[in-house]
């Protein structure tokens, strides 16, 4: 966004959304502080208020929308809130594209004349794409006519090709020719649906029956009935013996239209070809030199790689030639083709890229505090923990040793899988700088897991003598502003805390080291601020998430990888069993009554229903109601989003101390809590989550030593992909092995796709294999250009480039707080 996007400037030449904008930045950035102010609401409905007047016409119903969120504001918990936020930036960020700089007679200096055309140019500029389309696309995050330009199709039709039907697989796309005979239309048990029976060619020499569908109105559908051949395009399914399709695409036999169909994923309110055809208008806006959009790929790295034009690239996904063997098409279809290979080498390159710079920028000086000689010394920490740490425990904290006595800040990825303790591993690094006289800021993602890190944590410190405080955005005023006096005296070794301690006045005397616990929602941004607290500490990150090693390049390309590869002893891991169907579900429930009978505790997790937060409460609910059925006498506490985070912390240590048997919960990083006496996990609708998140949760249970359960529940049938995707978790227990399992099936782009903050966007890197070596090759790529050209000043092209994904990423990131 530059100084020049100027939208219908306010008085100051200043438009009314940058305000708005940097209001929410500022609430963001101090996240975990500024969405509970009691200020946020009033100030940000003011700036809102301001932007109004000046939205352009497309983009107002989204704006009304979201000012009558903010309506509901102070009634909203905080991760609502968060969530909240990052849509303001989104609306802003789409905003700031769409921004047309107006002349105006006050203005002193003349503004440089835009140019006609921009690949940020907004999509109603495109022909055939009116202030409804839009909007509705808008609605969609697809405001520019680049972003339309990178939609990615979903499949490719080969209607040249026809099969006998009686070869179809049930869903597969099939192209029949044909006459239509009967209609009717009209609600059956209580659904509206339209069938139009069809008699087609069977592609034998027969002719085949089969009932087109449709399940909502459909105007014209009377036409076909009146004789003429027909075409029909959809899927297929045998349902009842009888042969059906839902939802076709009809034509006149003798208009077949395009040979190869491009679909797209569906947008509400658009009907698809009005897509297509805006997305191929798109495509041939960035054709024409006006349009400003460049190939930012370093020319001879496309040549080294073989990789298409940028522009070739786009046209070959959306307008393949019509004459395209079936070879072309198919690798079109698996996501496998040279087009697919360049757009993601392209998101591979560019992330890389800025993770590299981002480590060169933190390990550009010496670090500040190395260790002294004995910091590190075993026999003292020894003495301050209550078991001896694991092997690989003891290498990895060999590793952070050697890292930090280095030279350069430590910048280091320690994964491991839950329960490995690397909670004892940040602990020794925290004594070693404590030793060498430096202080530790402990960062965890939320006030309940800060606190129980402070509970571990703490009896520990008391043995080595080392001062430890919480700081959390639930800190009292009074004992806040002591404790940040005793911090910036020094008088502090170890500091746990939320997001709350990258406030502007938390002041460290010496900053050592900063620990991260689960990176989610913690990005560059973050690591800057905390650049700027101590002079370039040593990093540390844990992650639980089990990446494999390879990819974890992808997510944490800029940090060096430790892995903890074993559990301490006598850890069993849960017995996992997965069920579905109503019956699944009662097995899972009694399951339940009878852990809790004997005197078990048991977590059930039912995840947040896609966007919708009141179903997200009847469905924990609903879960209750079931349990509480079930068992009357026992205690059911239901825990989610919406809920202030006072009353979950109360509820949490009511589950903790006993005074609960069950725990219904949505909110997964809640469930990251301890309870040793927590023997059993239910996770509903299973499907919903990756799988490394499941293998998250289930080793949630089972911490007391003894045997404990995990059991799935999910609405897909036996048989099913997504069964046979979440069967692998009761095949194994390793975390990687389930992560490369996850990877193999689903494509590096999906896996991260639901990775928190600072994940990557790949949307064109979702294929597997040949993934992972295109991941490899655009890193390489990546480091020779740092190397060549360090502050890429030889490649201006490629800075805008990682400015703009930048942009986008910001707001990616944010929304999933
Ligand atoms: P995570 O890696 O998931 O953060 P924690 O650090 O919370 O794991 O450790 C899980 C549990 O295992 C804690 O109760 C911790 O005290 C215990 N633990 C850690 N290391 C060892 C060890 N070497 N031997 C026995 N118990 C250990
Ligand atoms: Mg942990």
């Amino acid at each position: 966004m530059n100084g020049a996007a100027v939208h219908r400037a306010g008085r100051r030449g200043r438009p009314p959304w940058e305000a708005l904008r940097d209001e929410l930045r500022r609430a963001t950035q101090a996240e975990f502080d500024a969405v509970a102010a009691a200020e946020l609401g009033d100030a940000l409905r003011a700036r809102l208020e301001a932007c109004l007047a000046s939205v352009p016409s497309a983009q107002e119903d989204a704006w009304r929308k979201y000012a009558e969120e903010l309506g509901r504001f102070e009634r909203l918990g905080r991760q609502d809130r968060a969530v909240l936020l990052a849509r303001g930036l989104r609306l802003c960020a789409s905003l700031a594209m769409t921004a047309e700089p107006r002349p105006s007679a006050a203005r002193r200096r003349p503004e440089p004349e835009p140019p006609a055309m921009g690949p940020r140019m907004p999509v109603d500029t495109l022909p055939g794409v009116g202030p409804q389309t839009a909007a509705k696309l808008q609605a969609r995050g697809l405001a520019s006519v680049v972003d339309l330009a990178y939609v990615l199709p979903v499949g490719y039709e080969d209607r040249r090709r026809r099969k006998p039907l009686a070869q179809h697989e049930d869903g597969e796309v099939a192209v029949l020719e044909g006459e239509a005979g009967s209609l009717r239309q009209g609600y059956a048990r209580g659904r509206f649906m339209a069938t139009l029976q069809l008699r087609v060619d069977d592609g034998e020499g027969g002719v085949a029956n089969v009932a087109a569908r449709w399940f909502h109105r459909v105007g014209g559908l009377e036409r076909w009935t009146k004789g003429g051949r027909l075409l029909a395009v959809g899927p297929v399914k045998r349902f009842q013996g009888e042969w059906t399709m839902v939802h076709p695409e009809l034509r006149p036999a003798d208009d077949p239209g395009p040979g190869i169909a491009v679909r797209y994923p569906s947008v509400e309110g658009i009907p698809p070809r009005t897509l297509a055809k805006a997305i191929r208008a798109a495509c041939a806006a960035l054709a024409r030199p006006e349009s400003g959009f460049e190939d930012a790929l370093p020319p001879e790295v496309a040549v080294a790689e073989a990789l298409l034009g940028q522009h070739e690239a786009l046209q070959l996904l959306h307008d393949p030639p019509q004459d395209a063997s079936p070879e072309v098409l198919a690798a079109l279809c698996d996501a496998t083709s040279p087009a697919h290979r360049r757009l993601a080498f392209d998101e591979f390159f560019f992330f890389q890229l800025a993770l590299l710079r981002e480590r060169g920028t933190w390990r550009a000086e010496p670090a500040r505090l190395r260790p002294l000689g004995d910091a590190f010394d075993p026999e003292t920490l020894r003495a301050c923990l209550p078991f001896e740490p694991t092997d690989a425990q003891w290498r990895v904290i060999r590793e952070i040793e050697a890292d930090m006595g280095a030279g350069p800040p430590m910048l280091r990825l320690l994964q491991g899988d839950v329960g490995s303790g690397k909670t004892a591993v940040a602990f020794a690094a925290a004594l070693a700088v404590a030793r060498s006289g430096g202080q530790t800021a402990f960062m965890a993602p939320t006030e309940i897991l800060a606190e129980q890190h402070m509970r571990s944590l703490a009896p520990w410190c008391e043995r080595a003598g080392i001062r430890i405080a919480l700081l959390t955005g639930a800190t009292p005023r009074g004992a806040r502003a002591s404790l940040l006096a005793l911090l910036g005296a020094g008088q502090i070794d170890l500091v746990v805390g939320t997001h709350a301690l990258l406030a502007a006045d938390v002041r460290f005397a010496e900053l050592g080291l900063a620990v991260i616990d689960e990176q989610h929602r913690f990005g560059v941004e973050q690591r800057a601020l905390l650049r700027q607290k101590g002079q370039l500490p040593h990093l540390l990150v844990m992650t639980a998430t089990p990446i494999p090693r390879t990819t974890a390049l992808c997510a944490y390309g800029e940090l060096d990888v430790s892995v903890i590869d074993a559990l301490p002893p006598g850890r069993k891991p849960p017995e996992t069993h997965l069920y579905c169907g109503a019956k699944g579900l009662d097995t899972v429930r009694r399951g339940v009554a009878k852990r809790v009978t004997l005197g078990d505790r048991v977590f059930v997790v039912c995840p947040l229903v896609e966007a919708s937060e009141a179903l997200e409460v009847s469905d924990v609910e609903a879960s209750a109601a079931a349990l509480r059925a079930l068992m009357p006498e026992r205690r059911i506490v239901v825990i989610h989003g919406r809920m202030p985070s006072k009353e979950k912390d109360a509820i949490m240590t009511a589950f903790r101390e006993g005074h609960a048997d069950v725990l219904v919960a949505t909110t997964v990083i809640e469930v990251g809590v301890d309870v040793p006496e927590a023997t059993l996990m239910v996770v509903e609708h299973a499907e919903r989550f990756g799988l490394a998140q499941l293998h998250q949760l289930r080793g949630r249970v089972g911490r007391g030593g003894g045997d404990s359960w995990c059991l799935l529940h999910t609405g897909a049938s036996r048989g099913s992909e997504v069964y046979r995707r979440l069967a692998v978790l009761t095949e194994t227990h390793d975390g990687f092995v389930v992560a490369e399992r996850d990877l193999a099936m689903r494509g590096p782009g999906e896996v991260f796709g639901t990775r928190q903050a600072g994940a990557p966007r790949l949307r064109f890197a979702g294929f597997a294999g040949e993934g992972t070596k295109l991941l490899v090759a655009a890193r390489e790529s990546a480091r020779a250009l740092l190397e060549r050209d360090p502050d890429l000043s030889q490649h201006p092209a490629v800075l805008r480039e990682l400015e703009r994904r930048r942009v986008d990423e910001v707001v990616v990131a944010a929304d999933a707080g």
